[in-house]
């Protein structure tokens, strides 16, 4: 798993996706992305705990500081979420040998990504599933920890982190299926595939 700063002697470019101008990708993400939400809501509600019970179990709070804490640490917490999520891309990139990271926000997502960098094949799926594993194994040890009146908090930060990683799967499978040779160029906005030519 590497980084090159300069495309290797016989490699051209293959594949370019740009999720701001191929407007039916990136629907289509959205969708997905909005059916995994709504699926984890309905398994939290179900096998977790009630949704209803969580909210009356807020409404029957002595203070309304005891009852609003949760919401406001939740509404936080996934702010500061995006920002991890998107360091914990830049970490692995660097891990990998990537040089400058670009961190960025679209209007309707935010972005880590190198101008400079071709990652080979494994470290580009590294760094497009590093969040959703780590955040992924952190929320779930949080959730065996924490007392039950914060269990939806803290569920609710994993459906953040499994629903808006659509696209970070997306882009992992599509690399899997590649040849070994392949390199990535990600800019956060566009990807860029190379490879050998004959
Ligand atoms: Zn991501």
């Amino acid at each position: 798993m590497r980084a090159y700063r300069e495309l290797p002697p016989g490699y051209r470019e293959t594949e370019r996706v740009n999720l701001q101008t191929d407007k039916k990708t990136a629907l289509l993400l959205n969708g997905l992305g909005a059916a995994a939400a709504v699926l984890l809501f309905l398994a939290g509600h179900f096998l977790m705990m009630p949704f209803p019970e969580f909210l009356r179990g807020r409404i029957a709070c002595d203070s309304v500081w005891e009852a609003i804490a949760p919401l406001v640490v939740m509404s936080a917490g996934s702010l500061v979420y995006i920002v991890l999520h998107e360091l914990t891309h830049a970490a692995v990139m660097k891990a990998c040998g990537g040089g400058h990271v670009r961190f960025g926000f679209t209007g309707l997502y935010a972005y880590a990504g190198s101008e400079e960098d071709y990652f080979d094949r494994g470290a580009y799926i590294a760094i497009s599933l590093a969040p959703l594993v780590v955040w992924g194994v952190i929320f779930t040890a949080l959730l065996l920890l924490a007392p039950r009146d914060w269990s939806w908090v803290i569920w609710l930060w994993q459906i953040c982190n499994v629903s808006g990683a659509a696209g970070d799967i997306f882009v992992a499978c599509r690399t899997a299926r590649r040849p070994r040779t392949l390199l990535t160029r990600d800019t956060g906005v566009e990807m860029t595939s190379f490879d050998l030519v004959d």
